[in-house]
Order: structure tokens, then C-alpha cells, then sequence
């Protein structure tokens, strides 16, 4: 990463105090997009900015995620969310789907069914953006979780 990123991650974070901010480049969720990573149906983790998001692979990311499930596990909130969960939905995270054309778009659908979750038309009115359905190896990750016992703080070794 380039050095002035990370300089620039170091000044927006003393222009917006009380904000978090990116794992890997540092700035401020004040002046950049956050991307969510959903654990479950309808919560996510933040990390990583967009751009880190895009330009890490599963691995590379991991890192930052676990920083984040110290941090919350730490505070006490969300409680109960099992590293093993977390790493899951970082290793399997399926990025979303731009189509330009609602034909094809419901055509996707329509074969990869269980493969998205939803989907909402962009700003610009002219793109769907299908969004993916929680990976199987994560509804995998939950279950054994939960039949195991939720034993989150076996996770921080
Ligand atoms: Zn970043």
C-alpha cells in the first residue's frame, strides 16, 4: 500500500474522532466506504474499507477480521459471534453482482437459486445489484457452533 494512504488513513482519524475505521489502510469510515461482511442473515463485520476489500484475497483478510472479533469480544458486543463464524464468512464471502439488464438478472437468479439472497437497483437506476445468500460454510459454521456450545472464548488462543 502506498505510503500516502497510510498517512492519509493517520490524518482522517484524528479529523473524525469516535468514528472506526478500515483494518488495513487505516482510514476513518467518516471518509471512505465500509464493506460489510454478513456473518449471519441479517448482521455483518467491518473491517475493510472497499478498496482493501477489493484488493485483499480471503487469507490476506483475515487479519483484520480477527482484530475486529478481539475488539468485540473485548467490549462484550455483539456477544456470542464464534471466531470460527467470523472466518467462515471471510474465507466464502461471495462479492455482489452487478447486471445491467433485468432479463439476465432474473435469469441468474433463477438458475443459481440459493446463491442470492435479494437484489436492489443502484442509484443510477440502470444496474441490479444482486447480493449474495449467506454461504453454506458459514450456515455450517453456526451449526457446529451452536451444537459445540458457543464456546467463543476458545476462539482467542
Ligand atoms: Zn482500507
Amino acid at each position: 500500500m502506498r505510503l500516502w494512504r497510510r498517512i492519509w488513513g493517520w490524518v482522517s482519524r484524528r479529523l473524525a474522532p469516535g468514528y472506526s475505521r478500515c483494518r488495513r489502510c487505516g482510514v476513518s469510515w467518516r471518509f471512505t466506504e465500509s464493506h460489510t461482511t454478513m456473518y449471519d442473515n441479517s448482521n455483518g463485520i467491518l473491517a475493510l474499507c472497499e478498496r482493501c476489500w477489493w484488493e485483499t484475497d480471503p487469507e490476506e483478510r483475515l487479519a483484520a477480521y480477527k482484530a475486529v472479533w478481539i475488539e468485540w469480544y473485548e467490549r462484550g458486543y455483539p456477544a456470542g459471534i464464534p471466531w470460527e463464524v467470523i472466518r467462515a464468512a471471510v474465507l466464502h464471502e461471495q462479492a455482489p453482482l452487478a447486471v445491467f439488464d433485468a432479463q439476465v438478472a432474473r435469469r441468474i437468479v433463477e438458475q443459481d437459486e440459493g446463491k442470492w439472497s435479494g437484489w436492489y437497483c443502484s442509484g443510477d437506476g440502470g444496474t441490479i445489484i444482486l447480493m449474495p445468500a449467506l454461504p453454506q460454510p458459514v450456515r455450517d459454521a453456526w451449526e457446529e457452533a451452536i451444537v459445540g456450545g458457543l464456546d467463543v472464548e476458545g476462539d482467542l488462543g
